[in-house]
Parts: C-alpha cells; structure tokens; sequence
C-alpha cells in the first residue's frame, strides 16, 4: 500500500496547482511579448462564461483545494473576472494573479476585496518599455502595500520584470528601488520557443545574484524527458477555449498532453500520479522547469524505459505498430515554434542562436 503522502517514492506536492489562461487580451504591446501568431497579430481567446463556470465545475470533480493562477494577456481586462473570484473564494480555492499593474487602483483593491483571503499572491510585472514614468508604477506599488497592510489580508506582493540587453540599466535601476521597499524584485529572463535568451557576461554576472530567476548555467540545459511528474494528476494547464493540458510542453503522446475540453468535464482525463514527462527535448523541451521544480510537481527519479514506452503508447487514438514510435508532437512542432514570432527582440535572438 501507498504511504498517503507518496506514490512510487515520490513525495506528494504540498499544493495542488492549476493555471488559467482566462484572456489574451491586453492592452499591453510588450517588445518581447510571445502572445502572438505567426503574423505577428495577438490571439484573441477569452475563457466563455460557460468555461469559467465548467471550470468550476471542473474543480469540484478534483474535489480537493487547488492553487489557481489567473494569468492573460491582462486578466484586468478579462470581463469575467469578478465572477470566477468570487467563486473560486466561495469554493476555498487559492487565487493568484500575474497582471501588468496597469488597472486603476480601485479597481485592483476591488479585486483583493472579492478573493479576501484566498488571495494568495498578486504579482506584478513590471514592462519597462511600457511605462512613461515608471514613478506611477512605484506610487501605485506603494498604495498595494499600503492597501495589504490596512486589509490586514496576507497575500504576497511579486514584481517581477523582463531582462533584455536593452532594458538592462533600467532594470538595475528597479531593481534598487523596489530594494528599498518590503518587496524584491525577480528578474526574469526571457524565454521563446524553447529556449532562454543569454545575456553578455556583465549582464549576467551583475543579475546572477540579483534575482534573476534561471541562472546562466541552468538555462537551456535541461532535459526532463522521462522524470517522473505529477502534472496532468495535481497541476493543470486550462487554455481560452477551454482545452485542459498536462502542462505548457506538448508531449510525445498527445493523449497525456491534451487531457480534455471544458465542454466535457466529467470526460476530462485525471492522469492517475507522477508519469514520466514525455516532453521532447529536440522538439519541445520542458520550459517550466523552475515553476514545476519549485511546486514540486517535477521530480528527479527518471522513469524506466518500459514505463515511459507504455506511457507513450497510453490511450493513443490509433496505436502504432509494436516498435514503431511517431511522437504527435513532431507534427505539431513547427507550428508550435512558429508561435509567437514578433519582430525586434525575438528576430535578434534566433540570429545570435543560428551564429
Ligand atoms: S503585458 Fe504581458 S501579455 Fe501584455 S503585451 Fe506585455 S508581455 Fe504581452
Ligand atoms: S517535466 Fe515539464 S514538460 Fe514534462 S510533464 Fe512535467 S512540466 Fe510538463
């Protein structure tokens, strides 16, 4: 018999997680934004009422706390937000938000008000490029604080900002101010179709120590292809349309990546404890790594060859013959790297890539 608290030797996730991709929306035009397709216009996928309300449902099926992350676009502008707050605070879940902090105040203290204390984190990004005085940002970052403390709730605050080589300065600059707060800054590195940007050594020897989020020696080398990991069984992906995935990395059987739709809660699939990661690292490598290792989701026991081949094979539409393997994700690839493609940064990248 299983210990409760492990499957296989592998210890049990502490929480249960689950992100939303309620918009895309935003009113926002990040240089680095990969929220776009191939011609460079933004998606417009918003979750239907009727999916925030599957959703719901969806939740009460698990039947136990989940950790929900409302992530757009710029969930501000996300006309169902107040519903799916109020519900998921009704339902005991915990909420946390990424937003780009650009919502009037009050309309940001309304929000807190609704999720009351299941508010877990409410994390800002800070996009330089898109402040004309980043004194407004620090104002409204101090009212947040200030409004946290009044409220007596005990959310975390998280500002987070994008490195560029461009932004650099400025982000040294934010970095020292939000220093001198109660807060501190993470600072991210930015990350297209697989892999992390590097940034020159002064760059990277200046944030290494500074927040930034994935250290230089970690970035672009990891291959998670076959470890075990609870995602799919106590962590969950929900896109726009209400497509439920394992993760954010399409996997080599398509069948424990795409585990259902909102419009079918009951046949949504639940995958039954930690499976090995069938992500490709040719094609499609683990791109969550830090989230995933810090939610403890992703753990460092690499599956059997047996296993990950039955794991490949599992509820495949139309099996293969015995020996041979046509991971789905390769048809998908080239579509799925040519997400995204904006002009400016992310043409620079893939050049100092292709070098
Ligand atoms: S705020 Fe986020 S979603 Fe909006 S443009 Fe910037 S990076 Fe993209
Ligand atoms: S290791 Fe990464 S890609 Fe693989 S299943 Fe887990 S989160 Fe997904």
């Amino acid at each position: 018999m299983h210990c409760e608290k492990e499957i296989a030797g592998i210890a049990k996730p502490k929480r249960n997680y689950l992100d939303v991709k309620i918009t895309y929306a935003c009113n926002f035009k990040c240089e680095y934004c990969y929220q776009f397709d191939e011609f460079g216009r933004r998606p417009v996928g918003v979750l239907s009422k009727k999916h925030a309300e599957a959703l719901l449902k969806f939740l009460d099926r698990l039947g136990e706390p989940y950790s929900v992350t409302l992530a757009g676009g710029e969930p501000f502008v996300y006309p169902h937000l107040d519903f799916l707050v109020e519900n998921l605070a009704r339902r005991g879940h915990e909420i946390n938000i990424i937003t780009n902090f650009s919502a009037p105040i009050d309309r940001i203290k309304r929000f807190i008000s609704l999720a009351g204390n299941s508010l877990s984190s409410f994390s800002t990004s800070v996009h330089l490029s898109q402040w004309d005085d980043i004194g407004k940002y620090h104002e409204k970052l101090g009212q947040l604080v200030e409004f946290r403390r009044e409220s007596g709730l005990k959310f975390s605050i998280l500002p987070t900002c994008v490195l560029t080589e461009e932004n650099a300065e400025r982000v040294k600059e934010l970095y020292y101010a939000i220093g001198k707060t109660e807060l501190s800054l993470e600072v991210q590195r930015v990350y297209y179709g697989g892999q992390y940007a590097t940034y020159p050594k002064h760059i990277d020897e200046f944030f290494a120590d500074k927040g930034l989020d994935v250290p230089d020696d970690v970035a672009n080398k990891v291959n998670f292809f076959g470890n075990k990991c609870w995602c799919g069984s106590k962590f969950f992906y929900i896109e726009s349309d209400g497509q439920i995935r394992r993760c954010y990395t399409h996997q080599s059987n398509s069948k424990t990546y795409e585990l259902g739709s909102l419009d079918d809660v009951d046949g949504i699939t639940v995958l039954p404890g930690p499976i090995p990661c069938l992500s490709d690292d040719k094609i499609s490598p683990c791109v969550c790594f830090k989230h995933f290792q810090r939610q403890a989701f992703l753990s460092d026991i690499k599956a059997e060859d047996a296993e990950i081949e039955f794991w490949n094979k599992y509820m495949r539409e139309n099996p293969e013959p015995e020996g041979e393997n046509t991971p789905h994700a390769e048809e998908k690839a080239p579509e799925q790297a040519k997400r995204g493609i904006i002009p400016s940064l992310w043409g620079k990248i893939f050049k100092s890539k292709r070098k």
